[in-house]
């Protein structure tokens, strides 16, 4: 059930519906308000409410609406929100804004090495996707890696870089951010807070990216396993807990075939966006884990109506401290920000002459 408070309710009328919900509830689920479209709004799920209680708390002089929506996911469902999100990214000084999402928006690309390495390969890298036309610069300087005893990211010195490389090129930045505590502290240099495959079960992690001050945008990346209906309770989580800024990215899901790295699953894009009002961007590197694979699933991905893409990009990818067999040179990124460019506008009814 979701509640949605006038935005001229008084204190004394809000707290009134407060202690008719705490009487409800028997104060035995958490009541959290949180911000959607300038609007406060409620969230329940497992509290039995029967029609009279419904009307009591419909009558009440805070309440705009009462909405049942019957899926686990409440905020981010269709159901509540009909009208598709658009998120704007890039509050940092400096920085370019992008929106993404909404009806009819342009595709946002964005693209970077896997790990931030060094000053020279990150700044390379970010003239680089400057020029391609790509509009968000990524770069993980915490990284989760498989073995310990792989490069972990440069931390705090890569967050230092991401920001220099902003300045230069106006780029807003998305970077990865692992633990909880570290949130307010990565949201200081990024435009976009990524939440990366192995994190999604991390709740505190994503609570602390729902409160996180500034409501930073959180790229939320499916699971290695995760099936769409607990992707989508995972982005309840950060928007419950306060950020209505949520894109989600699909990465692939565990295959058994060892030919590509995981299973790029396409049909969860018009799926998503039937039951949400959430972006969906495709990482196409990650999901196949083969550059060579890369051009012709972002296409494939726009085809499929994703909103953006987020494509792994090195100067010289045989060298990569990470990742280096999905990544793609600055050149195949040009020819692939300039073919989805073309595709979209085609998809749009507004095909040029190239
Ligand atoms: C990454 O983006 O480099 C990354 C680690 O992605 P994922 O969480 O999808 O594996
Ligand atoms: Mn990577």
């Amino acid at each position: 059930m979701i509640i949605t408070i006038r935005s001229e309710a008084s204190s004394e009328e809000r707290a009134q519906l407060m202690s008719l919900l705490c009487r409800i509830t028997g104060n035995q689920h958490p009541i959290q308000t949180t911000e959607m479209d300038e609007r406060e709004v409620i969230a329940l799920d497992g509290v039995c409410i029967d029609t009279q209680a419904q009307i009591a708390l419909s009558e009440q002089s805070a309440v705009e609406q009462v909405q049942r929506i019957k899926t686990p996911y409440k905020l981010v469902s269709r159901a509540f929100k009909a009208q598709s999100s658009s998120i704007v990214i890039g509050a940092h000084p400096g920085s370019e804004q992008v929106t993404i999402g909404g009806a009819m928006a342009t595709p946002v690309i964005m693209a970077g090495p896997c790990a931030v390495e060094n000053r020279e390969q990150l700044i390379t890298t970010a003239r680089a996707v400057k020029e391609s036309g790509a509009q968000v610069l990524r770069g993980g300087a915490f990284k989760p890696r498989t073995s310990p005893y792989q490069f972990q990211g440069l931390g705090i010195e890569g967050l230092h870089l991401l920001d220099e490389a902003r300045q230069i090129t106006g780029l807003p930045v998305i970077t990865e951010v692992m633990e909880p505590d570290m949130v307010e502290t990565v949201a200081q240099h990024a435009d976009v807070l990524q939440i990366g495959a192995r994190s999604i079960q991390n709740y505190p992690l994503l609570q602390a990216a729902g409160r996180n001050k500034k409501k930073v945008p959180v790229l939320l990346k499916r699971g290695l396993s995760s099936t769409i209906d607990e992707w989508l309770q995972a982005a309840e989580y950060i928007v419950a807990a306060g950020n209505p800024n949520v894109i989600l990215c699909e990465r692939g899901i565990r295959s058994y075939d060892p030919q590509t790295r995981n299973l790029l699953d396409l049909s969860c894009i018009p799926l998503l966006h039937q039951l949400t009002h959430l972006p969906v961007i495709v990482d196409p590197s990650h999901a196949t884990g083969r550059r060579e694979l890369v051009p012709i699933m972002s296409r494939a991905s726009i085809a499929a109506e994703a909103e953006g893409l987020i494509i792994e990009v090195h100067p010289d990818p045989n060298s990569a401290l990470c990742d280096g067999k999905q990544s793609i040179t600055p050149e195949q990124l040009k020819k692939i920000v300039h073919e989805i460019h073309l595709f979209a506008d085609i998809m749009r009814g507004e095909a040029r002459v190239a």
